[in-house]
């Protein structure tokens, strides 16, 4: 290999540097998303009401991670890693760009549609790349991820800085910033591909086949007449005014309902009926229960780009002596807590394992939990103040994210490589497509939540918020208290 890059393959860099644009663009467009929807027309946003732009964020956060499944297997099948972060990244410049368009609310979902599609072909199959980078596997690979995790999180934090800035003169020069981020990205992919070598230009040759759930005659009637039975239950939601899918936030409760529903019957599948041997069943068993915990987890930690983003903006004083920082740049905080504390929380760790005292995932999963519903403490001190008729201090938010952020760290790296050991091998794509859709349900609900923080109602904000501790604390209890037997569960996988 080439030059290297802080003693890593020289490919690292490309990667690295093509993830940190993208997402420049992601997070900090991101970053404005919900505050240019509810802004008024005066304002020159769209004037969408908090509950509609809230559904609107759920339904695009949500479809940037579902997207994910049919961008790996596009890679897979058809383009190879290479060409689909390629594309993806295209695709999502272009969609920066259609949101740098002044218009209305059909061009701007057009761009959002974009900005997805391009996100579920990049995201997915440049890490697949990164672990390709070492066929050893291992603790390089490990390392390798670490390093590639601060290139995302200086991303999030340089456009959650330089976006909402720009754009607190000009929404659409905001949008364009991410765009001319992503060109940056494409264009630094271009020059230093050669880095890369024959990484990600074959197709995936499987040699372990992800066979999955086979589709079997009997399997297509249950999967159609499930399918129906699905369609038909929405309908009557909404027929019973249970749901309205008349609005926004309807359809993403509609949404909501067919991935959870789907994804509970699809484990449910693979348990029963999937051919797995006992030590197998259980394994799979922990999934469901590190999904939900992840469901859980990103519907508090994700209303960072909704109901907190209007929170700062709507509830808290932002003014730095003459300067008022625009609302999308408090949740820098979180990139910024990522870069500082995740060499730190990776060396205790390593420190207590060096003492057998390492925390099993499960127990990791309670901390990330707490440390989320923890989070929501805070805001729902900050919220009572908000709904006293007060401005909060920024060291609210600042305190809430630090919190998610160690929560953040105790979760999402363990989630991910427990998902991948767990998995008998046959299911492994498959049910890391699981563990994304997880986040995609939390990022829905995490918008959804969104509608109740709203400038006209502010006495909805304390109880909101202390719901949120609730599940938070109580989910992360009963993984604690569970553990000894999710541990036994999981056997020899650590
Ligand atoms: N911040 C990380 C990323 O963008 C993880 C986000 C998530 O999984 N919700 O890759």
């Amino acid at each position: 290999m080439s030059k290297g890059f802080f003693g890593h393959p020289a490919g690292l860099s490309t990667l690295f540097f093509t993830e940190m644009w993208e997402r420049f663009s992601y997070y900090g467009m991101r970053a404005i998303l919900i505050l240019f929807m509810t802004a008024s027309v005066a304002e020159k946003g769209l004037g969408i009401d908090p509950q509609n732009a809230g559904a609107i964020y759920g339904l695009y956060t949500a479809s940037v991670y579902l997207l994910s499944l049919p961008g790996g297997w596009l890679a897979d099948n058809v383009f190879g890693q290479r060409k689909a972060v390629w594309y993806g990244g295209i695709f999502i410049m272009i969609g920066h760009l259609i949101l740098a368009i002044p218009g209305n609310v059909p061009i701007f979902v057009l761009g959002l549609a974009f900005v997805a599609m391009g996100t579920g072909m990049l995201k997915p199959n440049i890490s697949t790349m990164v672990g390709d980078l070492y066929p050893e596997g291992g603790v390089r690979r490990d390392q390798g991820f670490s390093v590639f995790y601060m290139g995302i999180n200086l991303g999030s934090f340089l456009g959650q800085i330089i976006v909402p800035l720009l754009a607190s003169y000009n929404w659409h020069m905001g949008f364009g910033v991410a765009a001319i981020g992503m060109f940056f990205g494409l264009l630094q992919y271009k020059l230093t591909q050669g880095n890369l070598h024959e990484l990600g230009i074959k197709t995936k040759l499987k040699e372990e086949k992800d066979e999955g759930v086979i589709m079997g005659k009997s399997n297509r009637t249950l999967a159609i007449i499930f399918t129906i039975g699905l369609i038909g239950i929405l309908f009557l939601l909404n027929y019973y005014k249970v749901i309205d899918l008349s609005t926004f936030v309807g359809v993403a409760q509609g949404v909501g309902i067919i991935i959870a529903a789907v994804t509970f019957f699809y484990l449910l599948y693979i348990i029963v009926a999937g051919g797995l041997n006992v030590v197998e069943k259980k394994r799979v068993l922990v999934i469901f229960f590190l999904f939900v915990g992840a469901v859980l987890f990103w519907s508090g930690f994700e209303q960072a780009g909704s109901s907190l983003n209007l929170f700062a903006q709507d509830f808290t004083d932002r003014r730095i002596g003459s300067w008022e920082m625009p609302a999308g740049m408090l949740q820098s905080v979180n990139a910024l807590a990522i870069i500082l504390f995740a060499p730190i929380v990776g060396w205790i760790w390593v420190k207590l394992a060096a003492k057998n005292l390492n925390p099993n995932t499960p127990i990791k999963f309670g901390i990330g939990l707490i440390m989320m519903g923890l989070g929501f403490v805070v805001m729902y001190f900050a919220a009572q103040i908000a709904a006293a008729g007060t401005m909060a201090g920024m060291g609210w938010l600042w305190f809430t994210y630090f919190l998610h952020s160690i929560g953040e760290l105790t979760l999402s790296p363990v989630g991910l490589s427990a998902t991948t050991k767990l998995s008998p091998k046959r299911y492994t794509g498959q049910l890391m497509g699981i563990w994304f859709v997880g986040t995609a349900l939390g990022n829905l609900v995490a918008g959804l939540f969104a509608g109740g923080v709203d400038v006209k109602n502010p006495s909805q904000m304390p109880p909101l918020f202390m719901s949120v501790v609730i599940f938070g604390v109580v989910s992360g209890l009963l993984f604690f208290l569970f553990s000894p037997i999710l541990k036994k569960w999981m056997g020899d996988v650590k």
